[in-house]
C-alpha cells in the first residue's frame, strides 16, 4: 500500500457513464451498501439519515446482486468488487472513517454532512420518536436524559434509542475535521 494511504485519493469506475451520475441525481436519495471493510463508514451514513446496508457475510456476488436489483451504491476498500460493480461501485482508499467520509463528499457534493436522528446506526430500521405517554423510560435511556431531553428516538426494529448527548458530539466532531479537510 505504501506510505500515501492518507492522500484520500479517490477512484470512481466510470465504465458505464451517466449511471452513477443518474443515482446521484435522482429525486430518490442515494441508496448505499457497505462491505465488511467500511463496517464504522457505514454506520456513520446512518447518523446522516441514509438507507445503509452493511454486508456482513455477504459474499461479493451477493452484495453485486443487491446493488443492482435496488441501485444502491457499493462502498468499498476492495479493487476487484468496485471494478465489478462499474458505475455503481466507490472505491475507497482510506482506512480510517474520516478519510472515507472526506472521499465520499468529494464523489458525492451533496451528501447530507449533519447528524439526523432518521436512521439507526446499528440495524438500519427508520427510528420513531419515543412513546411519550408512558412515564418509563425506553430502554437503555437513562432517567435524567428521558426527562430532559425532548428527542429521543427508538428504532422499531432492534429497540436502541438514540438522543443528543456526548455520542453525537463526538460524531459531530468526526464529521467536522471529515468535511473541512
Ligand atoms: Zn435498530
Amino acid at each position: 500500500m505504501g506510505g500515501s494511504g492518507l492522500s484520500s485519493r479517490l477512484y470512481i469506475l466510470y465504465r458505464a457513464p451517466g449511471i452513477a451520475h443518474a443515482v446521484h441525481t435522482m429525486a430518490e436519495e442515494t441508496r448505499w451498501i457497505a462491505d465488511e471493510m467500511v463496517g464504522k463508514l457505514a454506520r456513520y451514513l446512518r447518523f446522516l439519515g441514509y438507507d445503509v446496508v452493511y454486508a456482513h457475510g455477504m459474499r461479493d456476488g451477493q452484495i453485486l446482486e443487491l446493488s443492482r436489483n435496488e441501485k444502491r451504491v457499493i462502498l468499498t476498500r476492495d479493487e476487484l468488487l468496485a471494478t465489478r460493480a462499474r458505475s455503481l461501485g466507490i472505491l475507497l482508499r482510506s482506512l480510517d472513517v474520516e478519510g472515507q467520509l472526506r472521499e465520499l463528499g468529494r464523489a458525492f457534493p451533496s451528501l447530507r454532512k449533519e447528524v439526523q436522528f432518521t436512521r439507526c446506526s446499528l440495524c438500519n430500521g427508520r427510528l420513531v420518536p419515543a412513546d411519550r405517554s408512558t412515564p418509563a423510560p425506553p430502554k437503555g435511556v437513562p432517567l435524567d436524559v428521558w426527562t430532559t431531553t425532548r428527542e429521543v428516538s427508538v428504532c422499531p426494529l432492534c429497540g436502541h434509542a438514540f438522543w443528543e448527548g456526548t455520542h453525537t458530539e463526538e460524531i459531530r466532531q468526526a464529521l467536522l475535521r471529515a468535511f473541512q479537510g
